[in-house]
């Protein structure tokens, strides 16, 4: 018998999850999830076939139609995987502001990009609200103009329901059900919504925190002084179509500087290389130190890779 994939989107899932030992904390331990595992080096894979298959399933789409996703990139890099894998048109709308990598990958796996200009006084690397906004008027005009189907990332319940089924469930086996606490950056709300559903259905007892930029605490009901921030994947200051109050034991928050620290030092010390939402993830979970009791388990997510960010300074 051979143990093989028919085509890489069966390489998609079953993500390491992996112990931190320097992270310095008394009474926890934490353990990430290596999102950048998958083919597309995050954990955008994972919904990018869900919600297409779903669509294929629906009958909305079939192979040679045209995709077009509004992407920060990772999930942009999954649709093409799939795409490519499957025989559809891709067009990305990223912002310019996102890093250079992110754009070559895309058109290296047969997407074509279309760049939104930031707007005059935003910075590269730092995806503001109002650069978010002009993605999304982008993305509405082609998706007309082109005939292309969107399979929409925040409206689209297949991206929480995938992490149920999928990321959550791997958390579960992987740990033997042994955790008492998850955390999770928020971008679209997926990533923490499906995973925090599946543990909260296996043991309501499992605490879900979800994390956000310190200077943004929009969902926690804070003060947002800006969404200028560095941890690029979310903290936009909007509330995700699907947010489940109920789910949420309390917010945590990170600033920039925490989060660039803990992505260092977990590539200097634990030889694991992921980007600014991963350390915002560590950090925020080292937060939890004070608060649980001796000996808890705490699972997060590291959702993509350093290599994303080489242009920036994350790494010198
Ligand atoms: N980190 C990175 C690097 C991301 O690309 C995203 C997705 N936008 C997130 C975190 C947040 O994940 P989610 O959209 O599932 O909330």
């Amino acid at each position: 018998m051979m143990d093989v994939k028919e085509n890489v989107l069966g390489a998609i899932g079953n993500t390491p999850l992996v112990k931190l030992n320097k992270t310095g904390c008394k009474n926890i331990e934490i353990y990430v999830k290596l999102e950048y595992y998958n083919p597309g080096l995050s954990v955008k894979d994972r919904i990018a076939i869900g919600m297409l298959e779903e669509a294929e399933r629906k009958a909305i789409i079939k192979p040679g139609d045209t995709i077009i996703g509004k992407t920060s990139g990772n999930t942009g890099i999954g649709l093409a995987i799939a795409c490519a894998v499957k025989g559809y048109k891709f067009v990305a709308v990223i912002s310019e502001g996102n890093s250079i990598e992110r754009q070559k990958m895309l058109r290296a796996m047969g997407a074509t990009v279309v760049l939104v200009p930031q707007l005059p006084g935003e910075k590269p690397g730092q995806i503001s609200r109002i650069d978010n906004e002009a993605v999304e008027r982008k993305t509405i005009e082609l998706m007309e103009e082109l005939n292309a189907y969107r399979p929409n990332q925040y409206s689209n319940p297949m991206n929480w329901k995938v992490h149920e089924k999928t990321t959550g469930r791997e958390i579960l086996e992987q740990t033997g059900g042994r955790i008492d606490a998850f955390v999770a950056y928020v971008g679209t709300g997926g990533t923490f919504i499906g995973i925090s559903k599946a543990l909260k259905n296996f043991n309501d007892n499992i605490k879900c925190y979800p994390v956000e930029p310190d200077v943004a605490p929009f969902l926690a009901g804070g003060k947002v002084i800006t969404t200028r921030h560095r941890i690029q994947g979310g903290g936009h200051a909007v509330k995700p179509p699907y947010w489940y109050e109920e789910l949420v034991d309390g917010y945590l928050a990170v600033s920039d500087e925490e989060a660039i620290k803990t992505a260092r030092n977990m590539a200097k010390e634990e030889g694991i290389f992921t980007g600014f939402s991963g350390g915002a993830n560590v950090a925020a979970s080292m937060k939890l130190d004070s608060s649980l009791d001796s000996g808890s388990v705490v699972v997060t997510i590291l959702p993509d890779t350093g290599l994303k960010y080489l242009s920036t300074d994350l790494y010198e």
